[in-house]
């Protein structure tokens, strides 16, 4: 067997189990097992593997940052692409613009942005990387003013099944549409974008906390941040977290203002301000920088990861009590839900929309973090039990954030109407084959389908039998 010329692994060579567990930043991983693993370090790296997989008649999978909610980039018998070696920044401060490479971390971009008088709505934990992020949309820092990051993509360079090399932007119609919003579904591989930044805000944050291990005490306060939420300008991010404390459920409500200056940033928070309830337990005022939130949120490595996530037009008031169980039952203390308001106003439509659209004003997100070992299934699951807690409220689930191994049902929910199709008729035209496997879930009827998807398993799942056939040289 002819290797791309990226250095690649298969199994039985020495490093085959790291390598295949890269492809997540989870320490916890489905028993899936790639055909190889290959590191290209630049495009030319990627295009070499593109043929190699040819060649060798192997569907394909990427790996850019490694968050994927659905372990996309680990499928039995792929050739998966381990893309964080091209992790380029470059900004260009005159044009207010960035070139970055799709394994370029949200801190990364937020770091080198620093200082140039420019911005660009970063993922909200350090280690996303663009490429997955900027994929699936992209729910951002300050999306109530700047959209959601995919709305920030002036056009990227992607490797297509055939091993070419081509640019898509505003020009391809649909392609442009599914590079914004496709998720794990895009059948290409991004090597670059070109992004359009924001002026650089001055950030104002206020965190105020409350003892909430009761749905009366969630409803309390999800109907003061209804209430706030309606008078807070956009560029304010409301969001909660649920956690556990020394003494039960605790919310946290953050709220994070994106200033024109810092007399403006105060003035956005100046409602909420005035209106701190009495039974909160703490009240802190700080002054930051998206840097600083990203660096402040950053766990410590070897843990496990499984996330899920629903949309909703429910209010706080309605969502939070739905809550309060499945915290009493959360995996660990470092398990968590984020409630956040997804709203946002743009400032003309895009002239091609993008797939991704928020399907709620509400978003719900849980995140079962815990140390690897005894009980991975149980703490894999709670995430997906936590958003049926919503049961009716759910109006519809972000690719980027879905646990498709778990619920694949959920895939076709991710999208808008119309969304489906239109993604259909781009996977059939950039990727006629079907190289590039589709995620885990009846995604599209109409798209070529060479290669049969090989069952996804779930976190914690037990290894699969037979291991699929390994190839030899
Ligand atoms: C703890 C945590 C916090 C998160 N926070 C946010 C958040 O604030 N906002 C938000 O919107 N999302 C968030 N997410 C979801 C995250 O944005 C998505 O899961 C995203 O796909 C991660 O990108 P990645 O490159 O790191 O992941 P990867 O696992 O590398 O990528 C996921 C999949 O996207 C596709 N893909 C990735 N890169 C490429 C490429 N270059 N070319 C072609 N296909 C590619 C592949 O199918 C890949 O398997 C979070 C997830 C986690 C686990």
């Amino acid at each position: 067997m002819n290797p791309p010329t990226a250095p690649w692994v298969r199994p039985g060579d020495a490093g085959y189990e790291d390598a295949r567990r890269r492809l997540s930043v989870s320490a916890v991983v489905p028993p899936d097992r790639p055909a190889a693993v290959v590191r290209p370090r630049d495009t030319e790296g990627v295009v070499a593997a593109v043929h190699a997989a040819r060649a060798h008649d192997l569907p394909l999978t990427v790996r850019s940052g490694g968050h994927g909610t659905a372990f996309t980039a680990l499928r039995s018998g792929a050739l998966a692409l381990d893309l964080s070696g091209l992790d380029h920044v470059r900004v260009d401060p005159a044009a207010g613009t960035a070139d970055v490479g799709p394994g370029a971390t949200s801190l990364a971009v937020a770091e080198a942005l620093a200082g140039t008088g420019w911005s660009f709505p970063v993922g909200h934990k350090g280690d996303v990387a663009l490429g997955g992020f900027l994929l699936a949309g992209g729910n951002g820092w300050n999306q109530g003013d700047w959209g959601s990051a995919c709305e920030s993509v002036l056009s990227a360079e992607v490797v297509l099944a055939d091993g070419s090399v081509t640019r898509i932007d505003a020009a391809s119609g649909d392609a442009f549409a599914a590079l914004r919003g496709a998720g794990p579904a895009f059948p290409a591989v991004v090597t670059g974008y070109r992004l359009r930044l924001h002026r650089e805000p001055v950030l104002r944050a206020r965190t105020v906390g409350f003892r909430a291990d009761t749905s009366p005490a969630l409803a309390e306060v999800g109907a003061w941040l209804d209430a706030l939420a309606a008078r807070v300008r956009p560029e304010v991010e409301l969001t909660v977290v649920l956690g556990t404390g020394a003494s039960g459920t605790e919310a946290v409500v953050r709220a994070t203002a994106f200033g024109r200056d810092a007399a403006h940033a105060d003035d956005l928070l100046a409602t909420l301000d005035d209106d701190v309830p009495e039974r909160a337990t703490t009240y802190v005022r700080t002054t930051t920088t998206i840097p600083a939130l990203l660096r402040g949120d950053t766990a410590p490595p070897g843990l496990a990861t499984v996330a899920q996530q629903a949309w909703t037009r429910a209010g706080y008031a309605d969502v939070l009590p739905l809550l309060a169980g499945p915290m009493a039952s959360a995996p660990s203390s470092r398990s968590t839900v984020l409630v956040s308001s997804a709203s946002y106003r743009r400032s003309a439509p895009p002239a091609t929309e993008p797939l991704h659209r928020p399907l709620g004003t509400l978003t719900v997100a849980a995140y079962a973090v815990w140390e690897a070992g005894d009980g991975d299934g149980s703490a894999a699951a709670w995430p997906t039990a936590t958003t049926e807690a919503l049961a009716g409220l759910v109006t519809g689930h972000y690719v980027g954030e879905a646990d498709l191994r778990r619920t694949p049902g959920r895939l076709v929910r991710c999208w808008a109407p119309g969304g489906l199709a239109r993604l259909a008729a781009v996977r059939s035209r950039l990727d006629p084959e079907g190289r590039f496997l589709p995620p885990p879930g009846d995604l599209l009827p109409s798209a070529a389908t060479r290669f049969r998807p090989p069952a996804a398993h779930p976190v914690g799942a037990a290894a699969p039998g037979p291991v699929p056939e390994e190839l030899t040289a």
